[in-house]
């Protein structure tokens, strides 16, 4: 087993989340001590505002105290923007963490807000959904008294066991407390479409996540130093985690040509070397439950086992702390793209980086949630589909255009190029569209510093030194620091 620093060895005995994220900050923050205040970074690593609040719940003839947090990590930009976890494994260190994550995750990919998270400990199957729903307007109330909601203070988003319908539930309880704010919508992302959401939210991360991985892949000197070829095609991938991060981005690498070879959950895994289909498999543990008994592939009851498989690239979407000293020298994979927040602990980054793995780090890789979010809050607060005001404008200027390249040739434009050229762009283009400028731009930005700086080993390192030099600057502006 590799040489471990005690630092280390002291995170994986007694893991703090946030300690890993401080780690990886001070690593950064050690290349631009030259350039910034040591008082500047300080202020960037720090936590900002921390609300934990403790409500009670009328279960049957019971009455259970439920503990939930919100934490904003920093207002260098406002509002604050985060999502809401609902996990028995939610504490204090985790939310501030994910916070944290938050801030630089924001600066990576230029969407202008600060980093927040929320969390409520919670095993969500075990509450029926009145009782959630009863749970998230109490939360989303304590937050209205306490100031920590609003589209200009901290805007909520899904994370770990919530979606649509409990955004649902937050925007409603907020209306209804903000009557006549015309910006009321804008306190929270992620909303179905019929509650001022917009469209591909749901699939964001997954689809940014692909999009990242397509970039990565597409350089081949990169791609040659770990013996792969570019591009996605073919390349074998594991996934671990199939929820909301897990099955889109299976399902957008599937679209790329890549095999999902094996995706794994809590209650166990499902492998094919010859890849799985990725929608078949959706429906059949939607119905099932499970993986087991799926006719395409070899059921694994040990489902972090699949971590350990061999494959081109590994997405672990599940939750933090999946790789860690307990196996880090048994995960065979070429690329990690990290769709979950922190599935990996310094430690065990350090083994895998000795061994030459790849590794894209959540704060860029995952970063298309957030992202989409701040698309969502933009068309909440313009009041406006993206795309009404010039659809038809485009439609009929690319339709003459055709007409006359018709004219001009004598020659006639076939139906398909009619319907793909003549067209004129919908929400969802432009979503996507802005989705796949913003994780090109992001990661060409992070390559560069990596490649640029002999200093910087890995991209985790590259993108924390992307994200704190934007934040400096903007406190730097300020004018408070020298
Ligand atoms: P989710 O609740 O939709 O899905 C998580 C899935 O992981 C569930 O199906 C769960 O059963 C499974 N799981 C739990 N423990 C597991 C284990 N040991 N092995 C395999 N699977 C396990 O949550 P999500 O929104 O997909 O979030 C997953 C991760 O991605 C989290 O770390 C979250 O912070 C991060 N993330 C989510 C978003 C988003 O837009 N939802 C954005 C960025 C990052």
């Amino acid at each position: 087993m590799a040489k471990k620093s005690n630092v280390v060895a002291n995170h994986e005995e007694n893991y703090s989340f946030f300690k890993c994220v401080e780690e990886y900050f001070d690593k950064a923050a050690s290349l631009l001590k030259e350039k910034y205040d040591d008082g500047l970074l300080a202020q960037i690593k720090a936590c900002n505002s921390t609300l934990k609040i403790n409500f009670p719940l009328q279960v049957g003839n019971k009455v259970e105290v439920i503990e939930a947090y919100r934490i904003q990590h920093s207002h260098h930009r406002l509002p604050t923007k985060g999502g809401i976890r609902y996990s028995e494994l939610v504490n204090e260190d985790e939310v501030k963490a994910l916070a944290a994550l938050m801030t630089y995750k924001c600066a990576v990919v230029d969407v202008p807000f600060g980093g927040a998270k929320g969390g409520i400990k919670i095993d969500p199957k075990k509450y029926t959904e009145a009782q959630l729903e009863k749970i998230t307007r109490r939360y989303t109330a304590e937050l209205i008294k306490k100031n920590f909601i609003g589209p200009g203070i901290d805007v909520p988003a899904p994370d770990y066991g919530t979606g649509p319908r409990e955004m649902s539930w937050i925007v409603d309880t907020y209306v209804s407390f903000n009557p006549g704010n015309v910006d009321a919508y804008g306190s929270v992302t992620g909303k179905p479409i019929t509650q001022n959401g917009i469209r591909g939210r749901t699939e964001a991360t997954g689809r940014g996540l692909a999009y990242g991985l397509n970039e990565a892949c597409s350089y081949p000197d990169d791609m040659k130093k770990l013996g792969l070829s570019a591009g996605l095609k073919n390349k074998t991938i594991v996934v671990q985690g199939f929820g909301n991060v897990g099955y889109y981005s299976a399902l957008f690498l599937e679209d790329y040509g890549s095999k999902i070879i094996a995706v794994s959950e809590w209650n166990g895994a499902i492998h094919n070397p010859q890849g799985l289909d990725v929608k078949k498999l959706s429906a059949y543990r939607l119905k099932k439950g499970t993986f087991e008994g799926f006719p395409d592939g070899k059921f694994i009851r040990n489902g972090n086992s699949a971590l350990e498989l061999e494959c081109d690239i590994l997405v672990p979407a599940a939750l933090e702390n999946q790789i860690n000293l307990s196996n880090a020298d048994r995960i065979k994979t070429k690329i990690i793209a990290e769709g979950a927040n922190g599935p990996l602990t310094p430690a065990a980054e350090e083994i895998l980086l000795k061994k030459g793995v790849m590794i894209i780090p959540d704060m860029y890789i995952n970063a298309g949630g957030v992202t989409v979010s701040y698309f969502e809050w933009l068309k909440n607060l313009s009041h406006v589909r993206f795309g009404r005001m010039q659809k038809r404008f485009d439609m009929s200027s690319n339709q003459n255009l055709l007409n006359a390249m018709e004219h001009l040739t004598k020659r006639s434009v076939s139906n398909d190029m009619r319907d793909s050229v003549g067209r004129g762009a919908d929400e969802i283009d432009l979503v996507n569209s802005g989705l796949e400028e913003t994780m090109i731009t992001a990661y060409q930005d992070i390559r560069r510093v990596w490649k640029e700086n002999p200093k910087v080993k890995d991209l985790r390192t590259a993108a924390f030194v992307v994200a704190i030099t934007k934040i400096a600057e903007s406190y730097k502006s300020l004018g408070i620091f020298p």
